[in-house]
């Protein structure tokens, strides 16, 4: 076995491995989390919406009760008007009289309550007509939205199929003990387990390594290990001269 060799295999199988690492990532995470912003925004207006058809609701029952409140002083005004002339004593007519002028006063009052009542019903249809229209748009903005990530995944998964399958035949090619050990880093570091010496440092870690350590890379006897993120080691411009 060449180890120069292997590392050569193993630079580019991690190469592929950081694509696959961060289409994982997308597929797994960035996209979902993108399709929930977009569902929670919707459903955020779409509780709105309900807020204003409540307020609506409540607005239309108050105008009926006031409705009611009217009629209701509206037959008392016709009884009391009725009773006017059945009355025998001056004094007795009188009193009907204030009754009946007190009640006009009131019906009078109601009916202003029953247009305003009528007034904040308009206000209230128009702003529920408006955030309609509002979470209409939103809607078809999310569907058109869901529709394209959905399909950004499903492109995603067929590159990972690729990417997975040329990475598979890859691995096969490489010594099994030194595949064991990048598989294993692999799953236990965030998708690198090789790592470049960059001007004397880990890339990975930014460990500043020892000329002994960069000497023992240059004999390509073993595999050697940064010492703080235990990832494999090696010089690119010694790999790929
Ligand atoms: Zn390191």
């Amino acid at each position: 076995m060449n180890l120069k060799d292997e590392i050569r295999k193993l630079a580019e199988l991690q190469e592929l491995d950081s694509q696959i690492y961060e289409l994982n990532r997308e597929h797994d995470v960035t996209k979902p989390e993108s399709l929930q912003k977009i569902k929670t925004d919707f459903q955020e207006k779409q509780s709105t919406l309900a807020k204003f058809e409540t307020d609506l609701k409540n607005l239309q029952l108050k105008k009926k009760e006031r409705e009611i409140e009217l009629a209701t002083k509206e037959d008392s005004l016709r009884k009391a008007q009725g009773q006017l002339y059945q009355l025998k004593t001056n004094k007795e007519y009188q009193a009907k009289l204030t009754e009946i002028g007190s009640l006009k006063a009131d019906i009078s009052v109601a009916e202003e309550e029953v247009l305003k009542t009528l007034e904040e019903i308009d206000v209230a249809k128009t702003k529920l007509d408006q955030e309609k229209a509002v979470v209409l748009e939103i809607e078809n903005k999310y569907k058109l939205q869901e529709g394209k990530v959905n399909q950004e995944i499903k492109d995603i998964e067929v590159k990972l199929s690729s990417l997975n399958s040329k990475r598979d035949q890859l691995s096969r090619e490489i010594d099994k003990t030194i595949a064991v050990k990048y598989e294993k880093l692999i799953l236990s570091r965030n998708g690198l387990a090789l790592a470049a010496v960059k001007n004397n440092n880990c890339s990975a870690c930014h460990l500043a390594l020892t000329h002994q350590k960069i000497n023992e890379i240059k004999m390509y006897d073993n595999m050697v290990f940064c010492e703080n993120c235990v990832r494999m080691l090696y010089l690119p411009e010694d790999i790929f001269q």
